[in-house]
Protein backbone atom coordinates (compact mmCIF):
# COMPACT_ATOMS: atom_id res chain seq x y z
CA UNK A 1 0.00 0.00 0.00
CA UNK A 2 1.75 3.13 -1.27
CA UNK A 3 0.96 6.63 -0.10
CA UNK A 4 0.13 8.85 -3.09
CA UNK A 5 2.48 11.41 -1.28
CA UNK A 6 5.60 9.25 -1.09
CA UNK A 7 8.26 9.54 -3.38
CA UNK A 8 10.43 6.86 -2.33
CA UNK A 9 9.65 2.58 -2.63
CA UNK A 10 9.25 0.53 0.74
CA UNK A 11 13.00 -0.94 -0.89
CA UNK A 12 14.19 2.33 -0.98
CA UNK A 13 13.47 2.94 2.68
CA UNK A 14 15.03 -0.07 3.82
CA UNK A 15 17.80 0.84 1.35
CA UNK A 16 18.01 4.45 3.06
CA UNK A 17 18.07 2.95 6.55
CA UNK A 18 20.41 0.58 6.14
CA UNK A 19 23.44 3.28 4.67
CA UNK A 20 22.62 5.20 7.34
CA UNK A 21 23.34 2.62 9.78
CA UNK A 22 26.31 1.41 7.70
CA UNK A 23 28.78 4.43 8.34
CA UNK A 24 28.56 3.44 11.87
CA UNK A 25 29.65 -0.22 11.81
CA UNK A 26 33.12 0.20 10.39
CA UNK A 27 32.57 -2.77 8.04
CA UNK A 28 34.24 -2.65 4.88
CA UNK A 29 32.30 -1.18 1.68
CA UNK A 30 31.63 -4.82 -0.15
CA UNK A 31 31.19 -6.83 2.47
CA UNK A 32 28.17 -3.84 2.93
CA UNK A 33 27.08 -4.55 -0.47
CA UNK A 34 26.94 -8.16 0.04
CA UNK A 35 25.35 -7.70 3.58
CA UNK A 36 22.42 -5.18 1.46
CA UNK A 37 21.74 -7.25 -1.65
CA UNK A 38 18.91 -9.71 -1.92
CA UNK A 39 20.94 -13.41 -2.85
CA UNK A 40 17.90 -14.74 -4.38
CA UNK A 41 14.72 -14.53 -6.11
CA UNK A 42 12.26 -16.63 -7.23
CA UNK A 43 9.34 -15.11 -9.41
CA UNK A 44 6.74 -17.90 -11.07
CA UNK A 45 3.23 -17.76 -12.53
CA UNK A 46 1.05 -20.71 -12.44
CA UNK A 47 -2.95 -20.93 -13.61
CA UNK A 48 -5.50 -21.43 -11.18
CA UNK A 49 -8.97 -22.64 -12.08
CA UNK A 50 -11.54 -20.97 -10.04
CA UNK A 51 -15.07 -20.31 -10.20
CA UNK A 52 -14.82 -17.21 -12.77
CA UNK A 53 -12.81 -19.77 -14.76
CA UNK A 54 -8.77 -20.04 -15.28
CA UNK A 55 -6.78 -17.48 -13.92
CA UNK A 56 -2.60 -16.58 -13.88
CA UNK A 57 -1.36 -16.14 -10.60
CA UNK A 58 1.90 -14.08 -9.33
CA UNK A 59 4.19 -15.76 -7.19
CA UNK A 60 7.85 -15.01 -5.49
CA UNK A 61 10.30 -16.27 -2.78
CA UNK A 62 13.24 -13.83 -2.00
CA UNK A 63 15.87 -15.10 0.31
CA UNK A 64 17.68 -12.23 0.94
CA UNK A 65 20.85 -13.71 3.21
CA UNK A 66 22.33 -16.72 3.45
CA UNK A 67 24.56 -16.04 5.60
CA UNK A 68 22.37 -18.76 8.39
CA UNK A 69 20.74 -21.31 7.06
CA UNK A 70 17.91 -21.86 7.02
CA UNK A 71 16.67 -18.68 5.50
CA UNK A 72 13.32 -17.74 7.01
CA UNK A 73 10.08 -15.10 6.90
CA UNK A 74 6.39 -15.69 5.86
CA UNK A 75 4.16 -15.72 2.85
CA UNK A 76 1.70 -12.79 2.07
CA UNK A 77 -1.06 -12.89 -0.18
CA UNK A 78 -2.48 -9.28 -0.85
CA UNK A 79 -3.12 -7.74 -3.94
CA UNK A 80 -0.48 -5.18 -3.80
CA UNK A 81 2.68 -7.36 -3.84
CA UNK A 82 5.44 -7.32 -5.86
CA UNK A 83 8.99 -8.41 -6.25
CA UNK A 84 10.06 -4.99 -4.67
CA UNK A 85 7.93 -5.50 -1.67
CA UNK A 86 8.84 -8.93 -1.01
CA UNK A 87 12.77 -7.81 -1.45
CA UNK A 88 12.05 -5.42 1.23
CA UNK A 89 10.23 -7.42 3.33
CA UNK A 90 12.89 -10.43 2.72
CA UNK A 91 15.86 -7.49 3.89
CA UNK A 92 13.78 -6.86 7.07
CA UNK A 93 13.49 -10.21 7.43
CA UNK A 94 17.79 -10.53 7.44
CA UNK A 95 18.07 -8.02 10.21
CA UNK A 96 15.43 -9.06 12.40
CA UNK A 97 17.08 -12.27 13.15
CA UNK A 98 19.76 -11.21 13.28
CA UNK A 99 19.25 -8.48 16.08
CA UNK A 100 17.43 -10.96 18.55
CA UNK A 101 19.79 -13.88 17.64
CA UNK A 102 17.51 -16.18 15.76
CA UNK A 103 20.19 -17.91 13.25
CA UNK A 104 18.05 -17.90 10.16
CA UNK A 105 18.85 -15.99 7.35
CA UNK A 106 15.68 -13.54 5.93
CA UNK A 107 13.34 -14.49 3.30
CA UNK A 108 9.94 -13.26 2.36
CA UNK A 109 7.28 -15.12 -0.12
CA UNK A 110 4.13 -13.46 -1.82
CA UNK A 111 0.96 -14.48 -3.97
CA UNK A 112 -0.72 -11.62 -5.51
CA UNK A 113 -4.28 -12.44 -4.98
CA UNK A 114 -6.97 -10.71 -2.96
CA UNK A 115 -7.62 -13.68 -0.57
CA UNK A 116 -11.02 -12.77 0.07
CA UNK A 117 -11.95 -13.12 -3.63
CA UNK A 118 -11.69 -17.03 -3.78
CA UNK A 119 -13.21 -20.00 -2.06
CA UNK A 120 -11.43 -22.34 0.88
CA UNK A 121 -10.94 -24.75 -2.11
CA UNK A 122 -9.59 -22.22 -4.77
CA UNK A 123 -7.28 -20.94 -1.67
CA UNK A 124 -5.95 -24.24 -0.92
CA UNK A 125 -5.40 -24.99 -4.72
CA UNK A 126 -3.55 -22.02 -5.10
CA UNK A 127 -1.21 -22.78 -1.56
CA UNK A 128 -0.38 -25.76 -2.39
CA UNK A 129 0.29 -24.92 -6.06
CA UNK A 130 2.72 -22.54 -4.43
CA UNK A 131 4.57 -25.19 -2.45
CA UNK A 132 5.05 -27.60 -4.95
CA UNK A 133 6.93 -24.43 -7.29
CA UNK A 134 9.03 -24.04 -4.14
CA UNK A 135 10.10 -27.43 -4.01
CA UNK A 136 10.42 -27.82 -7.35
CA UNK A 137 13.24 -24.81 -7.48
CA UNK A 138 14.25 -25.93 -3.64
CA UNK A 139 13.10 -22.80 -2.28
CA UNK A 140 11.51 -24.76 1.06
CA UNK A 141 12.87 -26.96 3.59
CA UNK A 142 13.55 -27.58 7.03
CA UNK A 143 17.40 -26.76 6.19
CA UNK A 144 16.78 -24.84 3.14
CA UNK A 145 13.82 -21.64 3.42
CA UNK A 146 11.34 -22.16 5.97
CA UNK A 147 8.08 -19.65 5.48
CA UNK A 148 5.66 -18.44 8.14
CA UNK A 149 2.50 -16.52 8.57
CA UNK A 150 2.45 -12.63 6.96
CA UNK A 151 -0.33 -10.76 6.18
CA UNK A 152 -2.86 -12.62 4.48
CA UNK A 153 -2.16 -16.07 6.05
CA UNK A 154 -2.41 -18.37 8.53
CA UNK A 155 -2.19 -21.76 10.29
CA UNK A 156 -4.70 -23.14 7.87
CA UNK A 157 -2.49 -22.13 5.10
CA UNK A 158 0.89 -22.96 7.05
CA UNK A 159 -1.09 -26.86 7.17
CA UNK A 160 -1.23 -26.49 3.46
CA UNK A 161 2.11 -26.06 2.53
CA UNK A 162 3.53 -28.60 5.34
CA UNK A 163 1.16 -31.33 4.06
CA UNK A 164 1.91 -30.42 0.04
CA UNK A 165 5.68 -30.85 1.30
CA UNK A 166 5.04 -33.68 3.34
CA UNK A 167 4.14 -35.43 0.12
CA UNK A 168 7.01 -34.74 -1.97
CA UNK A 169 9.40 -36.35 0.77
CA UNK A 170 7.88 -39.37 2.16
CA UNK A 171 9.33 -40.51 4.98
CA UNK A 172 11.73 -37.42 5.49
CA UNK A 173 11.68 -37.07 9.64
CA UNK A 174 11.56 -33.56 9.79
CA UNK A 175 9.68 -32.75 7.17
CA UNK A 176 7.44 -30.45 9.35
CA UNK A 177 10.12 -28.07 10.48
CA UNK A 178 9.37 -27.16 6.59
CA UNK A 179 7.13 -24.10 8.03
CA UNK A 180 6.14 -22.39 11.39
CA UNK A 181 2.93 -20.86 12.31
CA UNK A 182 1.15 -24.43 12.18
CA UNK A 183 -1.89 -25.21 14.41
CA UNK A 184 -0.43 -26.69 17.87
CA UNK A 185 -2.74 -30.20 16.25
CA UNK A 186 -0.04 -29.95 13.47
CA UNK A 187 2.85 -29.82 14.71
CA UNK A 188 2.62 -26.03 15.86
CA UNK A 189 3.62 -24.55 19.28
CA UNK A 190 1.68 -23.01 22.01
CA UNK A 191 2.16 -18.71 22.13
CA UNK A 192 3.22 -18.34 18.43
CA UNK A 193 -0.41 -16.66 17.44
CA UNK A 194 -0.18 -14.15 19.94
CA UNK A 195 3.83 -13.70 19.96
CA UNK A 196 4.39 -10.99 17.33
CA UNK A 197 1.79 -9.00 19.67
CA UNK A 198 3.50 -10.00 22.81
CA UNK A 199 7.08 -9.10 21.16
CA UNK A 200 5.70 -5.82 20.52
CA UNK A 201 4.52 -5.21 24.19
CA UNK A 202 7.60 -6.38 25.55
CA UNK A 203 9.42 -4.24 23.41
CA UNK A 204 7.69 -0.81 24.98
CA UNK A 205 7.41 -2.42 28.54
CA UNK A 206 11.62 -1.97 27.73
CA UNK A 207 11.33 1.28 26.68
CA UNK A 208 8.84 2.32 29.37
CA UNK A 209 11.58 1.29 31.87
CA UNK A 210 14.50 2.86 30.52
CA UNK A 211 14.67 6.01 32.51
CA UNK A 212 16.69 7.94 30.52
CA UNK A 213 14.14 7.23 27.39
CA UNK A 214 11.74 7.95 29.10
CA UNK A 215 13.03 11.82 30.48
CA UNK A 216 13.96 12.22 26.58
CA UNK A 217 10.23 12.01 26.29
CA UNK A 218 9.22 13.68 28.84
CA UNK A 219 6.77 10.58 30.14
CA UNK A 220 6.82 8.70 33.61
CA UNK A 221 8.26 5.79 33.36
CA UNK A 222 6.37 2.14 33.40
CA UNK A 223 3.72 1.66 30.95
CA UNK A 224 0.85 2.10 33.42
CA UNK A 225 -1.56 4.92 32.38
CA UNK A 226 0.17 5.25 29.36
CA UNK A 227 -2.20 5.73 26.39
CA UNK A 228 -2.02 4.00 23.34
CA UNK A 229 -3.40 3.90 19.57
CA UNK A 230 -3.29 0.87 17.22
CA UNK A 231 -3.79 1.14 13.96
CA UNK A 232 -4.60 -2.26 12.30
CA UNK A 233 -6.60 -4.92 14.77
CA UNK A 234 -4.91 -7.43 13.04
CA UNK A 235 -3.43 -10.52 14.52
CA UNK A 236 -0.46 -8.58 15.80
CA UNK A 237 -2.49 -5.09 16.64
CA UNK A 238 -5.02 -7.15 18.26
CA UNK A 239 -2.44 -8.76 20.63
CA UNK A 240 -0.21 -5.60 21.10
CA UNK A 241 -3.60 -3.73 22.03
CA UNK A 242 -4.72 -7.03 24.32
CA UNK A 243 -1.24 -7.06 26.62
CA UNK A 244 -0.70 -3.33 26.66
CA UNK A 245 -4.17 -3.32 28.32
CA UNK A 246 -2.93 -6.38 30.60
CA UNK A 247 -0.35 -4.18 31.43
CA UNK A 248 -2.00 -1.37 33.07
CA UNK A 249 -1.61 1.01 29.72
CA UNK A 250 -5.49 2.64 28.29
CA UNK A 251 -6.50 2.00 24.73
CA UNK A 252 -7.53 5.10 23.38
CA UNK A 253 -8.05 4.60 20.11
CA UNK A 254 -8.15 2.10 16.89
CA UNK A 255 -7.84 2.84 13.37
CA UNK A 256 -8.70 0.20 10.65
CA UNK A 257 -9.16 0.15 7.29
CA UNK A 258 -12.88 0.94 7.47
CA UNK A 259 -12.24 4.28 10.09
CA UNK A 260 -11.19 5.09 13.54
CA UNK A 261 -12.63 5.38 16.72
CA UNK A 262 -11.17 6.98 20.33
CA UNK A 263 -12.44 7.34 23.70
CA UNK A 264 -9.90 9.24 26.16
CA UNK A 265 -11.20 7.15 29.11
CA UNK A 266 -10.55 4.17 27.31
CA UNK A 267 -11.50 1.13 25.12
CA UNK A 268 -12.58 -2.26 26.32
CA UNK A 269 -11.30 -4.20 23.50
CA UNK A 270 -13.14 -7.48 24.18
CA UNK A 271 -16.61 -5.36 23.75
CA UNK A 272 -14.99 -4.14 20.44
CA UNK A 273 -14.85 -7.33 19.73
CA UNK A 274 -17.81 -8.45 19.91
CA UNK A 275 -19.34 -5.08 18.22
CA UNK A 276 -17.21 -5.90 15.50
CA UNK A 277 -17.78 -9.44 14.74
CA UNK A 278 -21.70 -8.25 14.90
CA UNK A 279 -21.42 -5.38 12.66
CA UNK A 280 -18.36 -6.20 10.75
CA UNK A 281 -16.78 -2.72 11.96
CA UNK A 282 -15.18 -0.90 14.47
CA UNK A 283 -17.49 2.17 13.90
CA UNK A 284 -20.48 3.24 16.00
CA UNK A 285 -19.56 1.24 19.01
CA UNK A 286 -21.17 3.01 21.85
CA UNK A 287 -18.05 2.49 24.19
CA UNK A 288 -15.65 5.40 21.53
CA UNK A 289 -16.46 8.23 19.23
CA UNK A 290 -16.24 7.69 15.31
CA UNK A 291 -13.62 9.75 14.13
CA UNK A 292 -13.75 11.73 10.51
CA UNK A 293 -11.59 9.29 8.88
CA UNK A 294 -8.64 6.64 9.58
CA UNK A 295 -5.86 8.71 9.01
CA UNK A 296 -7.40 10.58 11.66
CA UNK A 297 -6.58 7.68 14.32
CA UNK A 298 -2.71 7.87 13.62
CA UNK A 299 -2.91 11.73 14.89
CA UNK A 300 -5.04 11.35 17.68
CA UNK A 301 -3.53 12.49 21.36
CA UNK A 302 -1.94 9.47 22.88
CA UNK A 303 1.50 8.36 24.57
CA UNK A 304 2.35 5.20 22.12
CA UNK A 305 1.43 4.81 18.27
CA UNK A 306 1.62 1.07 17.10
CA UNK A 307 1.35 0.78 13.31
CA UNK A 308 0.75 -3.04 13.18
CA UNK A 309 -0.79 -2.74 9.40
CA UNK A 310 1.25 -2.46 6.46
CA UNK A 311 4.00 -0.36 5.03
CA UNK A 312 4.63 3.37 4.33
CA UNK A 313 1.43 4.59 6.65
CA UNK A 314 3.86 6.98 8.11
CA UNK A 315 5.07 9.50 5.89
CA UNK A 316 6.78 13.10 5.82
CA UNK A 317 2.98 14.11 4.82
CA UNK A 318 1.21 12.77 8.15
CA UNK A 319 4.62 12.51 10.41
CA UNK A 320 4.13 16.19 11.38
CA UNK A 321 0.50 15.76 12.98
CA UNK A 322 1.98 12.92 15.07
CA UNK A 323 1.02 13.42 18.57
CA UNK A 324 2.50 10.39 19.74
CA UNK A 325 5.99 10.27 21.91
CA UNK A 326 6.73 6.46 21.18
CA UNK A 327 6.09 4.71 18.14
CA UNK A 328 6.33 0.99 18.43
CA UNK A 329 6.46 -0.72 14.70
CA UNK A 330 3.93 -3.98 15.01
CA UNK A 331 4.14 -3.91 11.52
CA UNK A 332 7.28 -3.78 8.91
CA UNK A 333 8.09 -0.36 7.79
CA UNK A 334 5.16 1.81 8.43
CA UNK A 335 7.63 4.54 8.80
CA UNK A 336 9.59 6.10 5.60
CA UNK A 337 12.91 7.39 5.97
CA UNK A 338 11.72 10.88 5.46
CA UNK A 339 9.29 10.66 8.02
CA UNK A 340 11.41 9.53 10.40
CA UNK A 341 13.45 12.17 10.19
CA UNK A 342 10.89 14.62 11.39
CA UNK A 343 9.57 12.19 13.85
CA UNK A 344 13.11 12.04 15.58
CA UNK A 345 13.64 15.88 14.96
CA UNK A 346 10.12 16.31 17.35
CA UNK A 347 12.36 13.77 20.19
CA UNK A 348 9.84 10.91 19.19
CA UNK A 349 11.37 7.56 20.31
CA UNK A 350 10.94 4.98 17.49
CA UNK A 351 10.89 1.51 18.64
CA UNK A 352 11.93 -0.36 15.09
CA UNK A 353 10.25 -2.89 12.98
CA UNK A 354 13.58 -5.17 13.23
CA UNK A 355 13.37 -4.75 16.92
CA UNK A 356 9.81 -4.32 18.14
CA UNK A 357 7.98 -7.05 15.65
CA UNK A 358 10.83 -10.06 15.87
CA UNK A 359 8.86 -11.99 18.87
CA UNK A 360 6.72 -13.64 15.62
CA UNK A 361 9.87 -15.12 14.42
CA UNK A 362 11.44 -15.73 17.54
CA UNK A 363 8.85 -18.42 18.57
CA UNK A 364 8.54 -19.36 14.88
CA UNK A 365 12.37 -19.80 15.90
CA UNK A 366 11.25 -22.40 18.90
CA UNK A 367 8.70 -23.55 16.86
CA UNK A 368 11.24 -25.09 14.58
CA UNK A 369 13.53 -26.15 17.33
CA UNK A 370 10.23 -28.55 18.63
CA UNK A 371 9.51 -29.95 15.31
CA UNK A 372 13.09 -31.23 14.64
CA UNK A 373 13.81 -32.68 18.18
CA UNK A 374 10.05 -34.38 17.98
CA UNK A 375 9.30 -33.28 21.38
CA UNK A 376 7.66 -30.34 22.96
CA UNK A 377 9.45 -28.73 25.79
CA UNK A 378 8.72 -29.43 29.19
CA UNK A 379 7.55 -32.74 28.53
CA UNK A 380 10.65 -35.15 29.65
CA UNK A 381 11.78 -32.84 32.69
CA UNK A 382 8.25 -31.19 33.95
CA UNK A 383 7.06 -33.27 36.29
CA UNK A 384 10.83 -34.51 37.90
CA UNK A 385 10.99 -30.46 38.35
CA UNK A 386 7.73 -30.80 40.55
CA UNK A 387 8.98 -33.32 42.72
CA UNK A 388 11.99 -32.04 43.54
CA UNK A 389 10.87 -28.83 43.65
CA UNK A 390 8.44 -30.74 46.29
CA UNK A 391 11.26 -31.92 48.18
CA UNK A 392 12.58 -28.63 48.54
CA UNK A 393 9.37 -27.17 49.53
CA UNK A 394 8.86 -30.37 52.41
CA UNK A 395 12.56 -28.95 53.29
CA UNK A 396 11.57 -25.53 54.01
CA UNK A 397 8.27 -26.68 56.00
CA UNK A 398 10.64 -28.91 58.41
CA UNK A 399 13.39 -26.56 58.90
CA UNK A 400 11.47 -23.44 59.32
CA UNK A 401 8.36 -25.09 61.22
CA UNK A 402 6.23 -23.50 59.04
CA UNK A 403 3.37 -24.93 56.54
CA UNK A 404 3.01 -23.28 53.19
CA UNK A 405 0.21 -22.29 52.07
CA UNK A 406 -1.67 -23.97 49.08
CA UNK A 407 -0.60 -21.02 46.54
CA UNK A 408 2.75 -20.86 48.16
CA UNK A 409 3.13 -24.49 47.91
CA UNK A 410 1.47 -24.90 43.89
CA UNK A 411 3.69 -21.55 42.51
CA UNK A 412 7.00 -23.43 43.93
CA UNK A 413 6.34 -26.95 42.93
CA UNK A 414 4.72 -25.79 39.13
CA UNK A 415 6.99 -27.99 36.36
CA UNK A 416 7.26 -25.00 33.23
CA UNK A 417 4.49 -25.70 30.49
CA UNK A 418 5.54 -25.74 26.82
CA UNK A 419 3.60 -21.84 27.05
CA UNK A 420 5.36 -20.74 30.30
CA UNK A 421 8.46 -21.59 28.41
CA UNK A 422 7.92 -19.99 25.23
CA UNK A 423 6.76 -16.97 26.80
CA UNK A 424 9.53 -16.51 29.14
CA UNK A 425 11.86 -17.26 26.48
CA UNK A 426 10.39 -14.33 24.22
CA UNK A 427 10.75 -11.75 27.12
CA UNK A 428 14.31 -13.20 27.58
CA UNK A 429 15.18 -12.88 24.19
CA UNK A 430 13.24 -8.84 24.14
CA UNK A 431 14.76 -7.88 27.21
CA UNK A 432 18.58 -8.32 26.01
CA UNK A 433 18.21 -7.03 22.40
CA UNK A 434 16.68 -4.11 23.93
CA UNK A 435 19.58 -3.61 26.21
CA UNK A 436 22.22 -4.56 23.31
CA UNK A 437 20.55 -1.61 20.83
CA UNK A 438 20.65 0.34 23.90
CA UNK A 439 24.29 -0.13 24.56
CA UNK A 440 25.40 0.66 20.69
CA UNK A 441 23.82 3.87 20.63
CA UNK A 442 24.85 5.50 24.11
CA UNK A 443 28.32 4.30 23.14
CA UNK A 444 28.00 6.05 19.65
CA UNK A 445 25.78 9.57 20.00
CA UNK A 446 26.68 10.35 16.16
CA UNK A 447 23.77 7.52 15.67
CA UNK A 448 20.23 8.73 15.13
CA UNK A 449 18.02 6.58 17.12
CA UNK A 450 17.23 3.34 18.06
CA UNK A 451 16.52 1.83 14.14
CA UNK A 452 19.64 3.12 13.58
CA UNK A 453 20.89 0.77 16.56
CA UNK A 454 19.39 -2.21 15.71
CA UNK A 455 20.96 -1.63 12.29
CA UNK A 456 24.24 -1.38 13.45
CA UNK A 457 23.29 -4.86 15.44
CA UNK A 458 22.54 -6.20 13.06
CA UNK A 459 25.43 -5.37 10.32
CA UNK A 460 27.97 -6.14 12.40
CA UNK A 461 26.74 -9.65 13.48
CA UNK A 462 26.19 -10.77 9.39
CA UNK A 463 29.72 -9.74 9.46
CA UNK A 464 30.82 -11.85 12.91
CA UNK A 465 28.96 -15.05 10.56
CA UNK A 466 30.39 -14.19 7.39
CA UNK A 467 33.98 -14.08 8.92
CA UNK A 468 33.77 -17.52 11.04
CA UNK A 469 31.79 -18.77 7.95
CA UNK A 470 35.40 -17.57 6.42
CA UNK A 471 33.85 -16.05 3.10
CA UNK A 472 35.16 -12.89 4.90
CA UNK A 473 38.31 -12.21 6.23
N1 LIG B 1 5.85 -12.76 8.97
C1 LIG B 1 6.43 -12.58 10.26
C2 LIG B 1 7.44 -11.43 10.23
O1 LIG B 1 7.37 -10.57 9.40
C3 LIG B 1 6.98 -13.86 10.85
C4 LIG B 1 8.07 -14.54 10.09
C5 LIG B 1 8.44 -15.91 10.65
O2 LIG B 1 7.92 -16.30 11.69
O3 LIG B 1 9.23 -16.58 9.99
O4 LIG B 1 8.27 -11.32 11.08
Amino acid sequence: MNDSKQTTSFLDNVSMYFDQAAQFTGQSADLLRQIKICNSMYHFRFPVRTSRGYEVVDGWRAEHSHHKMPTKGGIRYSEEANAEEVTALAALMTYKCAVVDVPFGGAKGAIRIDPKKYSIGELEQITRRYTHELVKKNFIGPGIDVPAPDYGTGPREMAWIADTYAAFHPGELDSLGCVTGKSVAQGGIRGRTEATGRGVFFAIREACSDAEAMNSVGLSLGIAGKRVIVQGLGNVGYHAALFCQEGGAILVGISEFEGAIYNAAGIDLASLMAHRKETGSILGFAGATDLPNREAGLEADCDILIPAALENQISAENAPRIKAKILAEGANGPTTANAEKILLEKGVLIIPDIYANAGGVTVSYFEWLKDLSHVSFGRIAKRFVQSSYGAMADVVEETTGRKLTPQQRNTIVRGADEIDLVNSGLEEIMSNAYQEINEIRKRDPRIPGMRSAAFVSAINKIAVSYAELGIWP
